[in-house]
């Protein structure tokens, strides 16, 4: 398969291509030149297949011309080796829903994007041993991912690729701002993992990142590459759980007008779903929940993309202002506002209304909503139609934002032993200025 670039001005490249660089030449996300469709067969049955049968059907699709059959399915089978279940969220008293959720927060990091960070690390040791990489003269054959985090991907991205072979993580993460549990998801396993502790905010974090790829002496020094949801190898694997929640929904009578509920920040979550409908899937029609950031709903009002500096809200991990795959949605429908609000409405709420959202869905029905969860829930409370069955992302397990959720719900929630695990290892992580000099200075003598 080949990738185009959603600007249109870089050459079209090999799916290695694609994900040793993440972003192509003009600035542009790579796009595949084309979607398979799944056969009618395939989605007949879907019902009696596993979580790892269907992701490996998906994934040949995607990846089959690339990578060999036996070769793939490990890969696969090696990501996924936890489950990804619909849960009813049935009101105290009812014996049925038309609400279920999709709980996305069951692997290693107990977040969702561990199955596009897993998926990407085999994918490029694969294409490290089998390639044959032109290599620049001086340049070290080890790949580096640099990765910015203000939590959530910082521990994904570290704990998918500890101990893969041939590639280095630095993970570079604001000091003081992140929670307890998530720093020390990143910063106590050593190995191939290097934390850095940068002495400002976020946007300090990303933009060191940024200056490190347009740096010329650094890219010939080493070989960069980024680990975010711009990198097809990261995103395009959660189209799994969009097949899996229909499989499971179907295995239970309740697949007919399904309508898919996503929480959403850079938007690769909702955008691999679209693939899978691309591919066949048969979702009636989706809902991108957001929190306060509302450049997308405001998008799908209007037709006008108006990107805006984020704001920090109880859901941060969907506190993005400008969502960078919001290129890949519009290309998908070749930028037409209509199609893309035929099939996809927008939601957002503010802080109260999340906080809300909680405690009534926890006094009703006893679930536990975590704050990104919350939006979800509430989109389809909203906008659920009759005849129809919603599901929405919990994408984040409510422990990993403890204090809020307890503050909240008034509660004492659990810590899943996963999370604890983590919290009995020792910090290791290099501070840093917010000063490129400085961050250039020390990866030139890595
Ligand atoms: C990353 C993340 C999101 C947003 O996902 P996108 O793919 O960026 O839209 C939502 N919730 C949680 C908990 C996340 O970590």
């Amino acid at each position: 398969m080949k990738y185009y670039s959603t600007n249109k001005q870089a050459p079209i490249a090999s799916l290695e291509k694609a994900v040793v660089k993440g972003l192509a030449e003009d600035k542009g996300l790579y796009m595949p030149e084309n979607i398979k469709k799944l056969p009618k067969e395939f989605f007949d049955n879907i019902d009696k297949m596993s979580f790892q049968e269907i992701a490996c059907t998906v994934a040949e699709a995607f990846f089959g011309e690339d990578v060999e059959k036996e070769a793939l399915d490990k890969i696969v089978c090696d990501t996924l080796s936890f489950d990804c279940p619909v849960v009813p969220v049935t009101p105290k008293g009812q014996s049925d829903t038309n609400i279920y959720t999709l709980e996305l927060f069951h692997g290693p990091t107990l977040a969702f994007k561990d199955v596009g960070a897993r998926f990407m690390a085999r994918l490029l040791q694969y294409f490290l041993k089998n390639g044959q990489r032109s290599k620049v003269e001086g340049q070290k054959s080890e790949v580096n991912v640099l990765v910015a985090t203000s939590g959530d991907t910082g521990s994904a991205v570290a704990n998918g690729f500890l101990g893969v072979e041939g590639i280095h993580v630095y993970v570079l993460y604001p000091k003081g701002k992140v929670s307890p549990i998530q720093e020390c998801q990143f910063t106590t396993l050593g190995k191939n993992i290097t934390a850095i502790e940068v002495d400002g905010v976020f946007d300090d974090c990303q933009a060191l990142v940024k200056s490190a790829f347009m740096d010329a002496d650094l890219n010939n020094h080493m070989k960069l590459t980024s680990a975010n949801s711009i990198n097809v190898a990261r995103f395009l694997p959660q189209a799994f759980y969009y097949f899996n929640a229909y499989a499971r929904m179907k295995a239970l009578g309740k697949a007919d007008n399904m309508v898919m509920c996503v929480p959403s920040g850079n938007f690769g979550n909702i955008c691999a779903a679209l693939f899978g409908h691309a591919m066949g899937l048969p979702i009636k029609r989706f809902v991108a929940a957001n929190n306060a950031n509302d450049i997308f709903y405001n998008y799908l009002q209007t037709g006008k993309y108006n990107p805006q500096p984020s704001k920090q809200t109880l859901a941060n991990a969907m506190d993005v202002g400008d969502p960078s795959n919001f290129a890949r949605i519009y290309d998908l429908y070749k930028g037409s506002h209509e199609a893309i609000t035929s099939l996809i409405s927008g939601a957002t709420y503010k802080d109260e209304q999340i906080r809300a959202t909680m405690q009534e869905c926890f006094a009703e029905t006893g679930y536990v909503l975590d704050p990104h969860g919350a939006c979800g829930y509430q989109a389809l409370k909203d906008l659920l139609k009759d005849g129809e069955t919603g599901v929405f992302c919990e994408t984040a397990h409510p422990a990993k934002f403890k204090e809020k959720v307890d503050e909240i719900l008034s509660a004492d929630i659990a810590i899943p032993q996963r999370l604890q695990e983590f919290m009995k290892g020792t910090k290791q992580s290099i501070p840093m200025s917010k000063d490129f000099k400085d961050f250039k200075e020390f990866l030139m003598k890595e």
